[in-house]
């Protein structure tokens, strides 16, 4: 009576920590088909598995890049059965577009926006005719609003949004869920492999004040955005989690509650300035003013933490 689940990119960071997470599960209501790329890369997965491993976690292969290796997957599992799919493989790409080939943007979006598209071609059909699925993709609060420098990868989650809540209205005519999971900034190796391929960048071909932007405010502010503002995927893990225990879950989860405030701008004004001019004046305009929330945000997330580690001890 176990439920099936099948997760993408577990070789590291949120689908690593989600596919343990999952497999620790007490009730032992699940079993988990972490899967990779690369199997040589298999190693922190298999240390934090434990003894989970080939009781309710296994390992597999799969590149959401290539249809042949989904196939193999899918076919490899008992009946194909998926109830839970959990597409989390993602990358990251920073810098002005100017700087950035189109071959880089179509890998980006191969991986991130395609990636989703062939898993579900793949698991779909089979979830409509069993009646009984949720798809849970690890999207990102740039599923719903753009940032500086994040152009292209901000547009992959917003195709992947955009996918996915066409979708959810036919799904529901088959009593499938869909679920968007939408984590603000998260320290796993993605965030420094994004940093570190930003401090190469060759800004010869932008424009000084382009490329002053980039450097000296952008990536200045990187880490701090990171420190001030980051959940561990443990974090992630846990929030995902709970999405999929749930009787109704919902359509799109944030993880991040000190990041809500900036995403409510979005829907507190249709005509869509609001966060524009906001992001920009946080970033331009008022130096000082950026300081100051990040320290508020430092503040709130002591307050949270204590309040989270009261809850824990009750
Ligand atoms: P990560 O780099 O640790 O994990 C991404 C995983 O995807 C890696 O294991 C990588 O090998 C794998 N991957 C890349 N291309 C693949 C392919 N073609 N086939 C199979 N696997 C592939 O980073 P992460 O932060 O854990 O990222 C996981 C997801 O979370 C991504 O979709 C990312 O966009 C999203 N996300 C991350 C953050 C963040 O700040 N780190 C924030 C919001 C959302």
């Amino acid at each position: 009576n176990q439920k099936v689940v099948l997760i993408t990119g577990c070789s590291s960071g949120i689908g690593l920590a989600l596919a343990v997470h999952i497999a620790k599960d007490e009730k032992k209501r699940f079993m988990v088909y972490a899967t990779m790329r690369n199997l040589s890369k298999a190693d922190a997965l298999i240390e934090a598995a434990g003894r989970t491993l080939g009781r309710t976690l296994e390992i597999k292969q799969l590149d959401v890049c290539d249809e042949a290796s989904i196939k193999a997957c899918v076919d490899s599992l008992p009946e194909r059965r998926v109830d839970i799919l959990s597409n989390n493989a993602g990358i990251g790409l920073i810098g002005p577009i100017e700087c950035q080939s189109i071959d880089e943007m179509k890998t980006l979006m191969d991986t991130n926006f395609f990636g989703l598209v062939r898993l579900m071609k793949e698991t779909l059909p089979d979830m409509k005719r069993r009646k009984k699925g949720h798809i849970v993709v690890i999207s990102s609060v740039m599923g719903i609003q753009g940032i500086l420098f994040n152009d292209v990868y901000a547009a992959s989650k917003f195709a992947l949004e955009g996918f996915c809540e066409s979708l959810a209205i036919q799904v529901l005519r088959f009593g499938l869920n869909i679920s968007l999971i939408e984590p603000g900034p998260v320290i796993t190796e993605f965030e420094r492999k994004v940093y570190e391929e930003g401090l190469k960048i060759d800004l010869s071909k932008a424009d000084k004040v382009t490329a002053d932007m980039f450097t000296n405010i952008y990536l200045k502010s990187y880490k701090q955005i990171f420190e001030t503002l980051g959940q561990v995927p443990e974090d992630v893990a846990e929030h995902t989690f709970k999405v999929i225990t749930m009787d109704n879950p919902p359509f799109r989860h944030q993880t991040n509650t000190l990041y809500t405030p900036m995403t409510t701008l979005k829907y507190a004004d249709p005509g869509g300035d609001l966060p524009i001019e906001t992001f920009y004046k946080m970033v331009f305009e008022h130096d000082k003013v950026f300081t100051t929330s990040l320290n508020f945000l430092k503040l709130l997330r002591w307050r949270s933490r204590k309040s989270f580690s009261l809850d824990k001890s009750n």
